[in-house]
C-alpha cells in the first residue's frame, strides 16, 4: 500500500467519560498518519451512537456492539485498517480476537487480557492469524525512556548491577469505588479488572519499563501485595525484590495508596561506571551520574541524544513534550508498522514498540506476583 491516505482506525471504548480513550484518538492523529472512521465506543448503544457524533465520524459507523464493528467493517471496501482496544481489562482478549477472526490488526491498551491463561491464547490468535498487535505501554514511547534503554543497551554505564522502577499513585486512597468515580469502579471490581489491582493496572507499566530499558529480563520476585482501604477486593499496594538475567538484582514497586502522589513514576538502574534516574513528572530531562565525572542532564530532542531517542521528537530542544507525545510515538511506530505489512513484511513492529511478547510477559508477571505474595516466597518466571 502506497502511503496515499490516512490509516483507518475503528476503538472499542473511549466512549463519554473515558480516562484513555481520548488519550488514544489524540495520539492516533497526531502525526497525521490515522484517523478515527469508526467505533463501538461504549457497552450502550446510545451511548455509542452519542459518541460517534461528537467524534464527527458517520453515524452508520457508531456501532452499537464491537462485533457488529468487526463484521461490518470487514466487509466495506473503506473498512478499517486497526482496532483500538480502551476498555477495561476483561473486555480486551474478546474484543482482540474478534478483531483478529475478522482479519484485522489490534492495538490494545494494557494489561493485554485479564488473566495470564487469556494472554497464551490471544499470543496463539495473534500468531495464527499473522496480524499486527500493538501495546501501548506508554512510557515506551517517551524519547528520555528511549535514551535510558540505548545507554543500557550500548554498555554506557557498564555491566548493569542494580534496578529500581517505582509507580506511586495516590487518588485511590479512600474507597473512591464505592462514590460512583467511574475508572476505580472497574478497577476495584476483580470480574472487570482481572486478579491484579495495583499490580495490573500499573505496576505492569512499572515491569515493563524495567525489562524495556534495561534490556534484561526478571529471572524471579519476590513479591507482597497488600489491600490498605478496607473492603477493597484487589491489592492496591506493591513492593518486591527482583532477580535479573545478569544477575543484576532490584526494587519494583507500585501503590494506589501513596497519599499525595499523581503519577509518579521513577526508574533508576545502575551500572558498575554509572547510572540513569529518570521521572515521569520531569520527563524531558535524563539524569546521568558517573562513578568518575560530573552529574550530567541530558535534555530532550538534542543533538547529543542517541539516534534511537532524538527520532521520536518533534519540536526543539526547550519545548516540552509529554503524555499524549509519548503515546503518539507508539501509534506513529505502529502505523509505520501496518504499511510495511500492508506492502508485504511478516513481522513490522520494530522491537521499541512492545507487541506480544511484552504482552505475554506483563500477564505472566501479574500471574507470578500473586503467587509469590500467596506463598510468601520468591518464584521463578
Ligand atoms: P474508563 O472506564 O475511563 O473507560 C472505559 C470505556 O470502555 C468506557 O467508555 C466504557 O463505556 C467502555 N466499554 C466498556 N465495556 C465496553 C464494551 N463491551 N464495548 C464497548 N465499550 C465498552 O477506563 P480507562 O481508565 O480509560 O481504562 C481503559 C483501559 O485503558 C484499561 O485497560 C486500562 O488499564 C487502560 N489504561 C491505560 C493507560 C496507559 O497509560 N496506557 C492509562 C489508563 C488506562
Amino acid at each position: 500500500m502506497a502511503e496515499f491516505r490516512k490509516l483507518r482506525m475503528g476503538m472499542v471504548g473511549g466512549g463519554p467519560g473515558a480516562f484513555i480513550g481520548p488519550v488514544h484518538r489524540m495520539a492516533a492523529e497526531l502525526d497525521g498518519k490515522m484517523e478515527l472512521v469508526a467505533g463501538a465506543f461504549s457497552q450502550s448503544a446510545e451511548r455509542s451512537k452519542a459518541a460517534g457524533i461528537g467524534f464527527k465520524i458517520d453515524p452508520a459507523r457508531a456501532y452499537a456492539d464491537y462485533r457488529e464493528m468487526m463484521t461490518t467493517e470487514s466487509n466495506r471496501a473503506d473498512g478499517i485498517d486497526f482496532v483500538v482496544i480502551a476498555t477495561p481489562n476483561h473486555m480486551h482478549l474478546p474484543v482482540a480476537l474478534a478483531a483478529l477472526e475478522a482479519g484485522i490488526p489490534v492495538m490494545s491498551d494494557k494489561p493485554a487480557t485479564a488473566t495470564f491463561d487469556e494472554a497464551l491464547t490471544l499470543a496463539a490468535a495473534v500468531e495464527e492469524s499473522g496480524l499486527p498487535y500493538g501495546l501501548t505501554h506508554t512510557y515506551a514511547g517517551y524519547g528520555m525512556v528511549r535514551e535510558a534503554r540505548g545507554m543500557c543497551a550500548t554498555g554506557k554505564l557498564g555491566t548493569i548491577r542494580k534496578v529500581a522502577v517505582e509507580y506511586m499513585q495516590g487518588w485511590m486512597t479512600q474507597a473512591v469505588e464505592t462514590t460512583g468515580h467511574k475508572q476505580a469502579a472497574w478497577r476495584a471490581d476483580p470480574a472487570q479488572n482481572g486478579l491484579g489491582g495495583c499490580i495490573g493496572d500499573i505496576g505492569t507499566h512499572a515491569f515493563h519499563l524495567l525489562e524495556y530499558v534495561s534490556g534484561l529480563q526478571v529471572t524471579s520476585i519476590n513479591a507482597t501485595l497488600r489491600t490498605v482501604v478496607a473492603g477493597r477486593r484487589l491489592d492496591d499496594d506493591f513492593n518486591a525484590f527482583v532477580r535479573m538475567t545478569n544477575g543484576a538484582a532490584g526494587t519494583l514497586a507500585a501503590s494506589q495508596v501513596a497519599a499525595g502522589e499523581l503519577n509518579e513514576v521513577r526508574l533508576r538502574i545502575y551500572g558498575e561506571t554509572g547510572s540513569i534516574e529518570w521521572r515521569q513528572q520531569d520527563p524531558n530531562r535524563l539524569i546521568v551520574k558517573w562513578v568518575d565525572g560530573p552529574e550530567e542532564v541530558r535534555h530532550a530532542a538534542t543533538g547529543y541524544l542517541c539516534e534511537g531517542a532524538r527520532s521520536v521528537f518533534r519540536v526543539p530542544p526547550g519545548h516540552p513534550e509529554g503524555y499524549i507525545e509519548a503515546f503518539a510515538v507508539l501509534y506513529r511506530e505502529f502505523a509505520e508498522a501496518l504499511i510495511a505489512w500492508k506492502n508485504g513484511s511478516a513481522n513490522p513492529l520494530p522491537p521499541t514498540l512492545p507487541g506480544i511478547v511484552a504482552a505475554v510477559r506483563g500477564m505472566r508477571y501479574i500471574e507470578r506476583t500473586i503467587e509469590s505474595n500467596r506463598r510468601e516466597s520468591w518464584v521463578d518466571f
